[in-house]
């Protein structure tokens, strides 16, 4: 599925600038940090963030041009998410940059921008003026929510600022999180277990219910990865070996099945040039 990035629920990854500060638990295991560590590329926490380069910031243009030949191989638009070394709602980040990004953004209408930040309270008066009553239609927005108290925090944005799609990443997942009846609703939830040293664990029945509640709901979940083989249900219920369950489910990190079944949905995009057209 992925062109030019391993993430399970994208095509491209886009990084408008690096560097990051820790603000939430979920970010204990930064990939993020770690890789600014190893590679060198920027200081990590309340230093200069990093511009990337004018050649990098090309590479979208060039897959809007493509659009057509990907569209023809896939059947559906290509997806880019932004931003996996930093956060585009970051208070930190040279709000120039930001405009250049919206920019871009506007400028690769055959792209379907996925924003993720753990800094949904600065979204609003972060966004473009053009921003409109509906978003951009080519934007998703979303925010992470590692545990029920972070979604309580965070989910309110869903309802104060329109997006095309709205989206959850309930990764790492390091507590349980259900989704009620009556709180803000997203269009789309990603889970997905913490992997790596020092990982967190994650509780199989955690999955089953935020995926339950996002079928009786009407959201679209997309179940990314245990994380770990110590996590999977193959090994923590059924008990097989690491290597035996390794063999049944190589989905993800950690394996990706859900009670034998892939569960790996996307968000109904609202088309609006298209739901207009029809309408006229
Ligand atoms: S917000 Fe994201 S990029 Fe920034 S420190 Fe946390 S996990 Fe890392």
């Amino acid at each position: 599925m992925a062109q030019n990035s391993h993430i399970e629920w994208t095509d491209h990854t886009f990084n408008p600038w690096t560097g990051c500060t820790n603000i939430s638990p979920g970010c204990d295991n930064c990939y993020a940090e770690a890789w600014s560590k190893r590679s060198g590329h920027v200081k990590w926490g309340n230093n200069p963030r990093k511009r990337t380069t004018e050649q990098y910031w090309k590479a979208p243009k060039i897959w809007n041009a493509r659009s057509d030949l990907f569209e023809a191989a896939h059947g559906r638009r290509q997806r880019v998410f932004c931003a996996s070394l930093a956060d585009v709602f970051d208070n930190q980040a040279d709000p120039v940059w930001r405009r250049d990004l919206f920019e871009l953004i506007r400028a690769t209408p055959a792209l379907d921008w996925q924003l993720l930040t753990k800094r949904p309270q600065n979204i609003r008066k972060m966004l473009p003026r053009d921003w409109g009553d509906e978003g951009y239609p080519n934007v998703w927005l979303g925010f992470t929510a590692e545990d029920q108290a972070r979604f309580q925090q965070r989910s309110s944005v869903i309802d104060q600022v329109p997006s095309t799609v709205w989206f959850v990443s309930y990764e790492p997942a390091i507590g349980p999180l259900r989704l009620e009846k009556r709180s803000p609703r997203p269009n789309w939830v990603i889970v997905g277990g913490e992997s790596g040293h020092g990982a967190r664990p994650m509780k199989a029945a955690w999955v089953r219910n935020i995926i339950s509640d996002c079928r009786e709901l009407g959201v679209a979940p997309f179940f990314k990865q245990w994380g770990s083989y110590k996590n999977n249900p193959l090994v923590t219920e059924r008990g097989l070996e690491v290597e035996r369950a390794r063999l049944e489910d190589a989905h993800g990190k950690g394996g990706g099945m859900l009670d034998g079944e892939l569960v790996r949905e996307f968000p109904v995009r609202k088309v609006r040039e298209v739901e207009e057209a029809t309408a006229a």
